[in-house]
């Protein structure tokens, strides 16, 4: 305790410091007024401001910018983003605009040939958190066999700790929450229909050739694990007992699963999903 005393007396000393020279600051140091237009490619209009023009905002500023402050004050949230030239030329986040300046904004999947080595955005990613709002996409994407970290109850910085601690990728369509510091990869479903959100997001994260259906539990998002008949006859169904001979059982909250109706029409329903991503 002994130690608190010097420290806020440093603590409102530097706060001293920094609010007499702050109008000193902006009154000399700071550049001239300057504008710097974007022109957002692909679908990323669609984070823009209704009434926006399309595909193209001015903004001016006052003072010495990111580049990522000034995408985010757009709209458009920063995972979002996987190429950025400035002036015709490639850059990251972090770069500072200083002066006017023309800015081009990809998403994933623009084909563009050059730049290849300076896209932002990692697309090899199969394992994600999915936003409370998103219960139907996240059960899709287990049931094509993707992990999905998956809680309606879960808060905001609840996520974000489980996207860090397990290095997924967030899906969320609250483009604020994206916008946060920490996310390094994420999602904003465009569409509100859930079959659709599934094709949206096998394309972004290029996950065509990883489908895995029917092999993880869409209840808890553990793997299944094929079992004999002997191994769960006792909790099948009079039914299901004469009728199937081929189950899995989940290795996390032990449900089973045999290919029973409902599986043929889930099944017709991921065919279809699958279609519409090729
Ligand atoms: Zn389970």
């Amino acid at each position: 305790m002994s130690l608190s005393g010097p420290a806020d007396s440093w603590g409102d000393h530097a706060q001293l410091r920094l609010s007499t020279l702050t109008p000193k600051r902006e009154s000399w140091i700071d550049v001239n007024p300057f504008t710097v237009r974007l022109d957002l490619h692909g679908d990323l209009d669609f984070f823009l401001r209704s009434g926006a023009r399309r595909g193209s905002i001015e903004r001016s500023l006052g003072e010495k910018t990111s580049v990522k402050d000034v995408i985010e004050s757009c709209g458009v949230p920063h995972p979002e983003v996987d190429l950025i030239l400035v002036n015709g030329q490639a850059v990251d986040f972090d770069y500072a605009i200083t002066g006017d300046a023309d800015i081009e904004l990809y998403p994933v999947g623009t084909t563009t040939p050059q730049f290849k080595e300076q896209r932002l955005q990692a697309t090899t990613t199969n394992r994600f958190v999915a936003d409370g709002h998103l219960g139907t996409l996240a059960r899709n994407l287990r049931l094509l066999g993707f992990d999905i970290a998956y809680d309606p109850q879960a808060e905001d910085r609840q996520l974000l700790t489980v996207m860090k601690r397990e290095n997924r990728a967030l899906l969320t369509r609250d483009r604020r929450l994206l916008m946060h510091a920490v996310v390094k990869t994420g999602y904003c479903p465009r569409s509100q229909n859930a079959d659709e959100q599934t094709v949206e997001v096998i394309r972004r994260f290029d996950l065509l050739r990883s489908l895995a259906p029917f092999t993880r539990c869409f209840r808890c998002n553990a793997p299944l694990q094929k079992v004999s008949k002997a191994e769960v006859l006792e909790r099948l169904e009079p039914l299901t007992k004469i009728y199937y001979e081929q189950f899995r059982r989940c290795t996390g909250c032990g449900q089973i699963y045999w290919a029973g109706s409902h599986f043929s029409k889930l099944q017709k329903r991921l065919e279809k999903i699958r279609a519409n991503c090729a």
